[in-house]
């Protein structure tokens, strides 16, 4: 299932084939929560791996050789765990293989608030040289880094990779995690509380996993606690931001500039109010997919499974 992961040359395709007989389907327009598509696809496998599409219990319960689902992703949510350890169905995922990755995007999407390179870029190549005009500066301001106050929310592997990012371009990290490891602590880097996180901060990162109590933590209220002109990015996952409250506080000034490249419903509706809101950055949910990081999860998958078949 979502087979796209694995199609391109030089990754780790071929090993799979060393394993046994492989079949891939790459997503295509049907409705990923319709598992009568996944049980027509996978009903008789032995071994599933997906990244996106679900495998519920009613697929589960209709796959009568299943013994192994490999997601290919950092979070397991796509898989009703309880369902594969009823049935005895091992599910292995791959928390590692991205941290790289999407510490890189996160300062891409941040250097990209704080210089605008796209935009002045294209701005040349229609004829403008701007550089001397003062409307460049009050419609795209610049923004230096060093000084500033880092708030990472969640941190784990790529939270802390960010701050390491962060302290190198001079930044003072300000972490939130509801497990603190306080050895982590040192001169540009302390836990706070999530008010504190939100006080003080210039800069505020989401790298924690979705959950239903977290669900919406960027809204109306952590907002209007934040301190004015604050830009926020959301690598993670969409749902922890409460985008008619983000997309209003953009349009109002409040917050100077968002950068996301997950949102609530992927892939993005029409209707989303960031894509019209002042200073937005998106991007599709494509944090994970350097060439290095798409090699390294296959590897890793087909590592996994050997092991499995070794036990
Ligand atoms: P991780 O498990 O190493 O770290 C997550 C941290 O969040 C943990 O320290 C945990 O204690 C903390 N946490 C949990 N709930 C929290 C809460 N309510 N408030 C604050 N902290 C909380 O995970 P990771 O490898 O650092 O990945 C983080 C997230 O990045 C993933 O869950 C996933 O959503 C996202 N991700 C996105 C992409 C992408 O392509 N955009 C790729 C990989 C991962």
């Amino acid at each position: 299932l979502d087979g796209y992961t694995l199609n391109s040359g030089d990754l780790s395709w071929e090993k799979l084939e060393k394993i046994g007989d492989v079949t891939v389907y790459d997503r295509t327009s049907y409705d990923l929560k319709e598992q009568d598509k996944v049980v027509e696809r996978v009903g008789d496998a032995e071994i599933v791996f997906t990244n996106k599409t679900p495998v519920t219990r009613y697929a589960i319960d209709k796959m009568p050789n299943l013994k192994y689902i490999g997601v290919l992703a950092t979070g397991y949510n796509v898989v009703d765990i309880d369902a594969a350890k009823e049935r005895g169905v091992v599910v292995t995922n791959i928390p590692t293989y991205g941290t790289t990755a999407v510490s890189q995007m996160t300062f891409a999407l941040l250097l990209e608030l704080c210089h605008h390179v796209g935009h002045h870029s294209e701005e040349v190549k229609k004829g403008a040289w701007t550089n001397n005009q003062d409307w460049c500066f009050w419609n795209y301001p610049l923004i230096e880094l060093a000084g500033k106050n880092m708030g990472i929310i969640g941190f784990g592997r790529i939270g802390q990779a960010v701050a390491q990012i962060a302290e190198a371009f001079g930044m003072k990290v300000l972490a939130y995690d509801n497990y603190q490891n306080k050895e982590l602590e040192r001169d540009t880097l302390k836990y706070v509380e999530l008010d504190e996180l939100l006080s003080e901060s210039d800069v505020i990162s989401l790298h924690c996993p979705l959950f239903e109590s977290n669900q919406g933590i960027i809204n109306r209220n952590t907002i209007a606690k934040m301190k004015d002109k604050v830009m926020i990015i959301n690598t993670s996952r969409g749902p922890l931001i409460v985008e008619e409250d983000l997309a209003e506080a953009l349009n109002n000034g409040k917050v100077a500039g968002a950068a996301v490249d997950v949102v609530s419903t992927e892939p993005i509706e029409n209707n989303n109010p960031l894509l019209t809101a002042k200073n937005c950055i998106i991007t599709p949910h494509i944090a994970w997919a350097p060439h290095e990081s798409r090699k390294r999860l296959m590897d890793i998958a087909v590592d996994n499974l050997e092991k499995f078949l070794l036990q």
